[in-house]
């Protein structure tokens, strides 16, 4: 018997029965003696286009019951010394999007009382903020590896602060990123100006958009990143829509040439070495992937996530 908690096997309970926890790890009330964390915030009222991101946390842990334990390509263990386990989801005021931020940010102040490092499932990008001034208020301003379509920095979206597209603007206020340290990878799309993404340079965040990724092998994007970031805590935050729609189709705001699934891998496996304390996976929107393949994906780079924490046992190096 190992000491630390084991997904449920899938010949001692077929992999479509049982309760569909994340990795059918256990479910547990409180983040007590677990070194990480599966944790859902079932929100999609920040979003401005579709919306079911709500449904994100739950369409994920389904299809992440087909996960096993080993990472084959990493050679990555992370059953074998931590212990990981899902603490259920964020109870979210559905009906209002400041009360659903303030709820968020003290689930998270009160999780990180506990030395666990916990990786969330989302939600729309608006789950971000709350979570990295929870991460700030224990560890100060964090490096930041984002990856997504967008870069998230309107001010205001209609005149309110907190949304999905403001995200990093009022990180960056709050004084919860480094800004030399913030990395925003396969941004895309139309724009309102020519500009957009120059908020970010201006703030010294270092912007590579999709377009200087195509048909590229990403571990020596990684791999230099790495090197800038160093020992500094750093979050990972990965919205699906960086992934081509063709790959990620469920999400809410898609925007054609984006990353391929293999490029995820090798951004979320070059953090390996990284003092990551925390990360998430946002804006899945499975109404409109009714094939599960968006949430199948994500529940592979949360495993993804899982593997590169910091005391993940590897079998080889
Ligand atoms: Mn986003
Ligand atoms: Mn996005």
């Amino acid at each position: 018997m190992s000491r630390f908690n084991q997904p449920l096997g899938g010949n001692e309970m077929p992999r479509s029965g049982g309760t569909a926890t994340m990795i059918r790890l256990p479910s547990v009330p409180s983040p007590e003696h677990l070194d990480a964390c599966f944790i859902g915030v079932p929100m999609d009222i920040g979003a401005s286009w579709r919306a079911g991101t709500r449904f994100g946390p739950r369409a994920i842990r389904a299809e992440s019951c087909l996960l096993r334990p080993f990472n084959v390509a990493t050679g990555a263990a992370p059953f074998e010394s931590l212990q990981v386990a899902d603490v259920g989801d964020v109870a979210i005021n559905t009906f209002n999007l400041p009360d659903s931020a303030r709820r968020i940010r003290e689930a998270y102040v009160e999780l990180l009382r506990h030395p666990v490092r916990p990786i969330t499932l989302g939600g729309d990008h608006s789950i971000t903020y709350p979570i990295l001034q929870a991460v700030a208020e224990k560890h100060g301003p964090v490096a930041l590896i984002h990856i997504d379509a967008h870069a998230d920095i309107n001010d205001t979206m209609f005149g309110e602060p907190i949304a999905h597209g403001t995200t990093f603007r009022r990180a960056y206020e709050a004084g919860a990123i480094i800004p030399e340290l913030t990395f925003q990878i396969g941004l895309r799309g139309t724009g309102y100006s020519p500009e957009d993404f120059d908020w970010s340079r201006g703030k010294g965040f270092t912007v590579i958009p999709a377009d200087d990724c195509w048909n590229k092998h990403l571990t020596p994007v990684i791999d230099e990143i790495r090197a800038k970031i160093g020992d500094r805590k750093t979050y990972i935050s990965f919205d699906i829509d960086a992934l081509d729609p063709s790959v990620a189709p469920g999400t809410g705001t898609p925007e054609i040439g984006g990353l391929t699934a293999w490029q995820g891998l090798q951004l979320i496996r070059g953090c390996r070495g990284l003092d990551v304390v925390g990360a998430d996976i946002v804006e899945v929107s499975p109404p409109y992937d009714p094939s599960g393949n968006t949430a199948l994906v994500a529940a592979n780079l949360a495993f993804e996530l899982l593997c590169v924490l910091p005391g993940v046992s590897y079998t080889r190096v």
